[in-house]
């Protein structure tokens, strides 16, 4: 089998993220990039099932600006085989990049694509089933567990109260929960492997596809902070305050 996994390179998960002060954004200038963390689990879950001899290749496709390249380093130290970087520096929306891998599906053939359930930076989770839609491709999403049998593929779904197991063929897409797997680090033999790896930049011209944003974002706002806790001298004290300052009984 040939996977293909879609990794994009959002704000490290531990960084504390800044709204830009004209509200158009968040700030990621000089901020630490990373490997989106549900996409870790989803090239980790391809390097299981090659190592358990069902998949003969991985390639790990990121798209956006020159710095994914480092994403798909990762992935390729990870145990990915190759990288294909679909190079842009305009916003590309979810949309944009599920017309894209669409137009990767077509001329790589994969039989799964297996992507993050979403981005932490824009908290979508869109593309997959976006994806699913355009190659009218069917999808197990949000998966907590996967096993693959001679063109099936069984998919555990984190449901809300429980898990629910179906059962889809492939060529097929697949989204990845929290509890899949714990992804593994690069060690350093294969962060050195990893360099002879080939990348292969393509843009989304040669793909022929229109990647203009189709959604305006309008203002980008921190939380409202929250305000400072006050102590009481007793359940009396507190059930008054419940009552008449807070108004909630
Ligand atoms: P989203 O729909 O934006 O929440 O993203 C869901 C998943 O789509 C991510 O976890 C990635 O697997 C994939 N994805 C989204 N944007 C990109 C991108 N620019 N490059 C590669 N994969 C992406």
């Amino acid at each position: 089998m040939k996977l293909l996994v879609p990794i994009k390179r959002v704000i490290d998960y531990n960084v504390k993220v800044r709204v830009k002060s004209d509200n158009t954004g968040v700030e990621t200038s000089n901020v630490k990039m990373s490997m989106n963390p549900f996409d870790e689990i989803a090239v980790e879950e391809a390097v299981r099932m090659k190592e358990a001899g069902t998949v003969e290749e991985i390639i790990a496709v990121s798209m956006g600006v020159q710095q994914c390249q480092e994403t798909i380093r990762t992935a390729l130290a990870m145990g990915a085989d190759r990288g294909i970087h679909v190079k842009s520096d305009e916003e590309l929306q979810p949309l944009a990049v599920a017309k894209l891998l669409k137009a990767l599906v077509n001329k790589e053939t994969p039989d799964l694509v297996i992507l993050g359930k979403q981005a932490i930076d824009d908290d979508s989770n869109q593309t997959g089933q976006m994806l699913a839609a355009l190659l009218d491709w069917p999808q197990g999403t949000f998966a907590s567990g996967i096993e693959l049998s001679d063109g099936k593929a069984k998919v555990i779904r984190e449901v809300d109260g429980g898990l629910e197991t179906i059962e889809i063929s492939t060529p097929a897409i697949i989204t990845t929960d929290l509890r899949l797997n714990e992804p593994r680090y690069a060690s350093l033999p294969n962060i050195m492997k990893a360099k002879k790896k080939p990348i292969e930049e393509i843009s989304p011209e040669d793909l022929g596809i229109d990647v203009a944003p189709r959604l305006t974002t309008l203002k980008v706002e921190e939380p409202p902070k929250r305000e400072a806790g006050m102590m009481v001298e007793s359940v009396a004290e507190l059930v008054e305050k419940l009552k008449n300052e807070a108004k909630v009984i």
